[in-house]
């Protein structure tokens, strides 16, 4: 097998032919630093502009609602370190987020939380859902802010943003969302979904990698993160990635042409993937099966672990992930898996693969093949494994 079949595109995606064109301009030709009065600085100015505009219409903002920075994890560190920052002046030192947010959020609260803030984790249900009147009743005049991911990264879960940005808006808190998994992938629309910051990021839908956004609502106040010089408004300091926002604008604007229609396809290929998984005993599936990223499979298989799966997949052309990119290399099970209920070892044994556009049925067809030899071969070496059916047996 030479070619590659890409199914880790919930890690990172490929930079698309037409982003790298309306990028390449930008390295060269138009190198001019955008500060500058002269029109070569001019030229990456609008360059700018154009991609505020671009991701402002992508989610229903304004374009002075948005901020580029250097990624997704800025974004996050961004928002929340500057809603606590800005909260303690008045009085404000409680802080209510998920178990599940990516290490982005999670680590940054653990940094406030050691910093002298109250953080209240908010357990999610058996598909990783999180309920809205938890955080109303979560939530206390001390409260500066919630931040409650848009999307899971592991499991594909979409949580009910709508209804947790509309209890923060009636009772006045900040409602942060990291949705560097759904921008771009399922219709997102600030003013709908009730959000006042949202942190998206380029490589996630076929952008480059090290450069995102965060959109703050109007009347949003919070302290600036990065200082120095005045550039986003004097709120985010720092010579803009000229060449990385204007290929964010481009592909914010690609990926959500005809977004519905284009998940329509993918989410078959999805629930393929996931039927045909499925069949293979005791495997189950991680995450709301309906209220799911139409490009996410997360499946456990018992008995398997996830570390010698992804090896042997790797040998048959295919690239997929145990947990998320950040957790794979400690051999910690994933706090995501761990959340939704599931035991160490069934934990260790999942795999997630995340399918975009670019994945053919064919694909499909191939990676059902290999996965169901692979978990076979590792279960006939398993002592657990068959523990497991002797258990069974009795
Ligand atoms: C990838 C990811 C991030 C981090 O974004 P970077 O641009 O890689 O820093 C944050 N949150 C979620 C949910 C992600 O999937």
């Amino acid at each position: 097998m030479e070619k590659i079949i890409y199914m880790d595109n919930a890690a990172t995606t490929s930079v698309s032919d037409d982003v790298l064109s309306a990028m390449l301009p930008y390295f060269k030709g138009k190198f001019g630093n955008p500060s500058t009065i002269y029109s070569l600085g001019k030229d990456a100015r609008s360059g700018i502009e154009n991609a505020r505009k671009q991701v402002a219409k992508a989610i229903g903002a304004k374009e002075k609602e948005i901020f580029f920075t250097s990624c997704g994890t800025e974004s996050d560190n961004w928002a929340i370190k500057g809603a606590a920052f800005a909260g303690i002046k008045k009085g404000k030192n409680h802080i209510i987020t998920s178990k599940i947010e990516h290490h982005a959020v999670l680590h940054t609260v653990n940094y406030l939380a050691k910093n002298g803030f109250d953080v209240t984790y908010l357990d999610v249900d058996h598909n990783g859902l999180i309920n809205p009147e938890d955080v109303k009743n979560a939530i206390t005049d001390k409260t500066a802010l919630v931040t409650i991911m848009y999307a899971n990264n592991e499991i594909g879960t979409i949580e009910p943003i709508k209804e947790i940005g509309k209890i923060c808006r009636e009772k006045g808190v900040i409602f942060h969302t990291d949705a560097v998994q759904a921008v771009g992938h399922i219709p997102v629309n600030v003013l709908e979904d009730n959000v006042d910051m949202l942190s998206l990021s380029a490589h996630k839908f076929h952008g480059a990698k090290g450069v995102g956004a965060l959109y703050i609502r109007s009347g949003v106040r919070i302290e600036t993160f990065m200082e120095g010089g005045a550039q986003e408004n004097k709120k985010r300091a720092g010579t803009e990635n000229v060449a990385g926002i204007v290929g964010l604008g481009k592909a914010i604007e690609i990926a959500c042409e005809n977004i519905e229609e284009k998940n329509k396809i993918l989410s078959q290929k999805r629930d393929k993937l996931i039927d045909e998984l499925l069949k293979i005993e005791r495997s189950r599936l991680n995450g709301d099966r309906v209220r799911r990223l139409p490009g996410n499979v997360n499946i456990s298989f018992e008995g398997i672990e996830g570390e010698s799966l992804l090896l042997l997949l790797n040998m048959a052309g295919i690239c997929a992930s145990s947990g998320s990119a950040c957790t794979s290399g400690s051999l910690d099970p994933s706090h995501v898996l761990l959340a939704i209920g599931l035991v160490h070892e069934i934990a260790h044994g999942s795999l997630r693969l995340s399918l975009d556009n670019n994945n053919t049925f064919e694909e499909i067809d191939y990676v059902v093949q290999e996965v169901n030899k692979i978990v076979k071969r590792l279960r006939d070496m398993s002592p657990l494994w068959e523990r497991i059916i002797k258990g069974e047996n009795k």
